[in-house]
């Protein structure tokens, strides 16, 4: 075992909250940190950007958390900016909007008694289907956990069009374990038990159930916090550096590569005070990050890494003449009629954000990088999505001043059939590294938060002070997130 005081010497792979929490922990105890980011600013998912007095962020970000230990961190941290507030969402189904998350009472109210009547007989056929089918029942995949548990005709009227738009996917190549994870009623009975006795499930997202909170000027305050915090302890962030390369040698990271603008650069561990003396805590796209690796890994591990793949997101910006647009802040959307899966009204999370009299509300259109949404221009997602609002009475163009976009390569992790096989043969190839331990949501890919990154950075910094052991099983870190 190596002496505590050796691992004095960091590297810390991307700057959003995950990797400065954990950089800035390590900076303050003393350590030389170096942080490389890709991006001109700190921030990554959770950044907020300015232009022209408004403050936008990249889709709403709404801070709650089971843990009290990191709300609290947040409360100290930003103090009176820490806004507690009260997170409203409905969703636009059949014309009318309910109350998000769909709880189970409002889906059955909402349908006519006849499509309901529908709903009821073909879960009663897919039960006795599954009496002669023994492999009618195994779950797997999103459709068949939900058709097994809600029956065919509802999955096709609900279940199914949201969740291909928002994954982008058909849910037949989606994991169960979206579905456990995110649907709030357990089945049909639950469904029905809901309507008759008014009870509630718990979801994250259920307002009713959960504190929330917002930085005042947007999430990206809090990276602000721990960028600043990093500089002032002496730490170092490279900003505009982009890591390309990952060389190892005897077991270890021994030299990073990254391009800055037009240059190709390198930091050389072994060079500066030997790669035994330093740590690699990476944040990257965990698949991204295997096949940086020099030299390369198993074929097994890099068709693994290519088998991994991201939601992606275009944000377009609505800038609207008033304060207000819509009767909640969070509007989803579940139909294939409108292209976007969420609208929000971020003036509405806070005022300070935006100009005075003014709003913005962000749409998220969800795609893969290179397809008909990512690559369409700025006046024909507007036009693709003013279509349907004006058509339903949602929002008039007149009220709309001004709109621009935001492209996001990596915003969800696509939980595809045999995703989990994939991450472990990545991450037990990264095992072999003594110095690298991956962690946050690409680095994990996994559905973390902003309290969930700030958590594992809070860990994987503890880990690295305290010398317990390293590098951090991913087992450990992420107990609660990843099903194995
Ligand atoms: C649309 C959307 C809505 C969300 N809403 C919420 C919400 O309501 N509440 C909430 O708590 N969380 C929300 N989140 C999640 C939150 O944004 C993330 O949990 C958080 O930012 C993850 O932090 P991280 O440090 O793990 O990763 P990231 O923020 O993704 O940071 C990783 C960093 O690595 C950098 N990087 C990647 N490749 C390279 C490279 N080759 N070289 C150098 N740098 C690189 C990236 O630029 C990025 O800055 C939302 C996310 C999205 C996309």
């Amino acid at each position: 075992m190596e002496s505590p005081r050796q691992l004095e010497r960091i590297v810390v792979l991307g700057a959003g909250p995950g990797g400065l929490c954990a950089a800035w922990n390590l900076a303050l105890d003393g350590r030389r940190v170096v942080v490389f980011e890709r991006e001109p600013v700190c921030g990554g998912q959770s950044i907020t950007f300015e232009r022209g007095g408004f403050h936008y962020d990249l889709g709403p970000h709404n801070i709650h958390s089971q843990r009290p230990s990191v709300i609290g961190f947040l409360g100290r941290a930003l103090g009176s900016d820490f806004l507690e507030w009260r997170y409203r969402a409905q969703i636009q189904f059949r014309g009318r909007r309910v109350n998000y998350p769909l709880l189970g009472s409002q889906v059955l109210q909402f349908l006519p008694w006849a499509t309901s009547a529908a709903c009821a007989a073909s879960f009663g056929w897919g039960r006795v289907l599954s009496l002669f089918t023994p492999t009618f029942r195994d779950d797997g995949t999103y459709e068949r956990w939900v058709v097994n548990r809600f029956g065919r005709r509802f999955y096709d009227i609900f279940f199914g069009p949201y969740t291909e738009k928002t994954w982008g996917i058909p849910p037949s190549q989606l994991s169960d374990i979206v579905a456990r994870k995110r649907i709030a009623v357990r089945n049909l009975t639950d469904l029905i038990k809901g309507v008759l006795f008014k009870t509630t499930h718990f979801h994250p997202e259920n307002t009713g159930l959960v504190t929330n909170y917002f930085p005042r000027l947007g999430v990206g305050q809090i990276a602000d916090h721990f960028a600043e915090g990093i500089r002032r302890a002496g730490g170092e962030i490279r900003l505009n550096a982009s890591v390309t390369r990952v060389e190892t040698r005897a077991g270890r990271v021994c030299r990073i590569r990254y391009r800055q603008g037009e240059e190709e650069a390198v930091l050389d561990l072994d060079a500066e005070g030997g790669a035994e003396n330093w740590c690699v805590l990476t944040t990257l796209p965990v698949n991204e990050f295997a096949q940086m690796l020099d030299p390369a890994p198993p074929e097994e591990v890099l068709a693994a890494a290519r088998g991994l793949d991201f939601t992606s997101t275009v944000f377009l910006y609505l800038n609207l003449d008033s304060t207000q647009a819509f009767e909640v802040p969070v509007l989803y959307f579940s139909e294939s009629e409108f292209p976007q899966t969420r609208i929000t009204d971020m003036g509405r999370f806070s005022r300070d954000m935006m100009p005075p009299g003014k709003t913005s509300l962000c749409v998220e259109l969800t795609c893969s990088v290179g397809d008909d949404t990512w690559n369409a221009d700025d006046a024909t997602l507007f036009e693709r999505v003013m279509g349907p609002l004006e058509a339903n009475g949602l929002l008039a163009r007149r009220r709309v001043e001004s709109y621009h976009t935001r492209r996001l390569r990596h915003a969800y992790p696509r939980f595809r059939v045999g995703y989990q096989e994939k991450i472990r043969a990545i991450v037990d190839h990264l095992s072999s590294l003594s110095n690298v331990t991956t962690f946050g949501r690409q680095g994990l890919f996994c559905y973390a938060n902003v309290d969930d990154a700030i958590w594992m950075g809070f860990q994987v910094a503890k880990h690295v002070q305290y010398r317990e052991r390293l590098p951090l099983p991913m087992d450990e870190l992420l107990p609660d997130y990843i099903d194995f």
